[in-house]
């Protein structure tokens, strides 16, 4: 027998305390935060191993001491719970909890609606009180007569970037109310901004994060200042570095709404960029400072786990961080018209969470559109088969995932600088561009077996994949093509990067471009710019004029997507049944015919080719006297048996 002595330094090394979060009390109210009215407010926070918890209440935001702190009543379900008498409002206030005799940092509580300069306090407030005259009548414009996910076609847009450029026309640069000045102009009398979104014919605005996020310090206007925002400080309160004034917690509030106005009164509809999957700081982040651990995952050692490559991972599997999410986004829906929510790192997130996030928000908005990445960036600790990744995507309650298959066989793999794409001459690529335009469904004449990455069909249906080949992460397409063809010539270059643009906008699935690729959008070969700042990120206007000819072929290929529903099939069966690939294309290019006549299409049939390679390729036509529908070059015609064409071209024929 050992001595019991000996026995415990090794049960303290290999049986670190296991908190059982999931013995938490767990509170079902919808009270939770703040709830103003004139003659009283409420506040309510969950703090489940709290011993005692207090409102500290300041007359200005960025006042050090508060005037008076008040004790919180402890309350049902874990939660602690305070009235104040009076009409309270303009009043800053944040808590405080004691937990193992020791006093938290002062946090807002997270479920804070309206925060001052860098979210270090709230504000009481009356949320009617924010909405800019004429809010009450404001709508979604329509995006699709059937309310169809694939009629949809995303632009992915930075805030700041869209205006902060001189060349932008836009007098609120940088700000929300730079995107809701309408008609502003290039110095070449092209417009810009909203104007040009507008004209453009996209469908969905997807912007990157505009919830309150940490790394811009907003008291400091003056400096040069630049993030993307995918660092989370308070997830209900909108950034405040994106308004005319930070410090007023109402104006930023505003001002969004103003800009989702204008944007939906143009025929626009906004996506929101959501990142539940961690939060910018750990230790002291307002999740973790009222409900210590809970909030996060944990490595077997009781360690952060980290599979956002963030310093910490949230844990959607638990009750009140899962009624978190589902509260913050039925929230932003409700309260700022908000049409879609793109999930950083979905892959992160537990599929029951993602799926009571869809069925509720389809209760307010039917059509709303949803998507995330199915990926984490690093491991995780939930089983893969419980979280909403790409392979799970069929589980999912309709939210898309992106396709990176299509993304790196059309350019090129985003993780090798020089690796080429079928646009830019790898023929190897051609199964991936395939497996892309059909949507990543099953087609009986797709090799898997050569695609890149996926060796299966992911998708039943085009709605749950997101179609793209750049987005605000890598290179830029126009870089990638700059770094991996180092020796093409820039009139070469942009006939690739126009051929790119032409599978994405031909091909089945939801398209998403990335903001400024229209004229040819450069970060200047900088492949990660989420803090490099304006000289890398701002659009640059002047690009317009300079590659006018890319912009029009865009408008074009939109314009000629939104009116021939043979390119936004909504099935997988009818992209099984209506798309024909021509096995017999020669290596290097891609030639398929479109069922027009199946799918209600004014075009019977609509043949669609690419010649990725640079040489000259001669195509085959299917029977009939084909007419061009869209040519790189603008040339017109009509052709029989066959068509000839040139390196790193795109064509689209159709029968009557
Ligand atoms: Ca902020």
């Amino acid at each position: 027998m050992i001595p019991l002595l000996m026995l415990l330094p090794f049960f303290l090394i290999a049986a670190p305390t296991q908190i059982r979060y999931d013995q938490y009390p767990v509170y079902k109210g919808k009270d939770l935060g703040l709830h103003y009215t004139a003659p009283f407010s409420t506040f309510r926070i969950w703090s489940p191993t709290a011993a005692a918890a207090r409102i500290n209440l300041y007359h200005h935001a960025n006042d050090i001491s508060p005037y008076q702190t008040i004790p919180l009543q402890k309350s049902a379900g874990g939660t602690w719970h305070v009235r104040l008498n009076g009409d309270n409002k303009g009043i800053w206030y944040n808590f405080q909890v004691s937990i193992d005799g020791h006093w938290s940092h002062a946090v807002p509580d997270p479920y804070a609606k309206a925060v001052g300069a860098n979210g270090q306090k709230a504000l009481i407030f009356d949320l009617k009180a924010t909405d800019p005259p004429g809010w009450a009548q404001d709508k979604s414009p329509s995006f699709s007569k059937n309310h169809r996910l694939t009629d949809a076609i995303i632009y992915e847009l930075h805030i700041r970037d869209a205006s902060i450029h001189p060349s932008s026309g836009i007098r609120n640069k940088g700000k929300f109310l730079g995107l809701a000045e309408e008609d502003t102009k290039s110095p070449e009398d092209l417009p810009t901004g909203l104007a040009h979104l507008k004209d453009l014919g996209v469908t969905h605005i997807h912007l990157l994060p505009f919830f309150d996020y940490n790394s811009v310090d907003e008291g400091r206007p003056d400096l040069p200042q630049y993030n993307w925002g995918y660092d989370p400080l308070n997830y209900n309160a909108p950034e405040g570095s994106y308004s005319t004034d930070p410090s007023n917690g109402i104006a930023r509030i505003k001002e969004l709404k103003q800009m989702i106005a204008a944007f939906h009164r143009n025929g626009l509809r906004v996506i929101m960029d959501v990142v539940y999957n961690h939060t910018g700081v750990t230790e002291a982040s307002n999740f973790n400072q009222l409900a210590p651990g809970y909030y996060y995952r944990q490595q077997q050692n009781g360690a952060f786990s980290n599979a956002t490559g963030c310093g910490n991972e949230t844990a959607s599997e638990r009750p009140m961080m899962r009624k978190f999410m589902l509260e913050s986004v039925m929230y932003w829906c409700r309260e700022y018209h908000l049409d879609g929510f793109r999930f950083d790192l979905m892959g992160v997130h537990d599929i029951t969470t993602m799926n009571d996030i869809a069925d509720a928000l389809r209760t307010i908005k039917p059509d709303i559109l949803l998507y995330g990445e199915g990926w984490t960036a690093g491991e995780c600790p939930l089983p893969d088969s419980l979280r909403a990744l790409k392979k799970n995507v069929r589980k999912l309650h309709n939210i898309a995932v992106f396709g990176d298959d299509f993304r790196d066989g059309i350019k090129g793999s985003v993780f090798d600088i020089h690796d080429k794409g079928f646009a830019s001459g790898k023929a190897e690529a051609t199964e991936s561009v395939r497996f892309g335009i059909a949507a990543a469904c099953p087609h009986p004449q797709i090799a898997y077996d050569k695609v890149n990455y996926s060796k299966a069909p992911f998708a039943w249906s085009p709605d749950e994949v997101i179609t793209y080949c750049e987005c605000h992460d890598n290179n830029t397409l126009w870089d990638k093509l700059a770094l991996s063809c180092p020796d093409a010539s820039e009139e070469t270059r942009k006939q690739m990067h126009k051929l790119a643009l032409a599978i994405l906008l031909t091909s089945q699935g939801i398209p998403f471009l990335h903001a400024g690729t229209e004229f040819g959008r450069t970060k200047h070969g900088v492949e990660n710019s989420y803090n490099t700042g304006d000289s890398i990120n701002a659009l640059d206007w002047h690009r317009m004029s300079q590659y006018q000819d890319i912009t029009t072929y865009v408008k074009d290929l939109i314009r000629l997507r939104k009116q021939h529903p043979a390119f936004r099939m909504y099935t997988g069966s009818q992209i099984a049944q209506n798309i024909r690939f021509d096995s017999q294309a020669p290596a290097g290019a891609i030639a398929y015919t479109l069922d027009g006549a199946a799918m209600q299409d004014s075009w019977k049939k609509i043949w669609v080719a690419f010649n990725g390679s640079d040489m000259e390729k001669n195509l085959s036509l299917p029977p009939g006297t084909w007419n061009t529908a869209l040519s790189m070059d603008g040339s017109k015609g009509s052709h029989t048996k066959n068509t000839i064409l040139p390196p790193h071209a795109a064509v689209i024929l159709y029968l009557k």
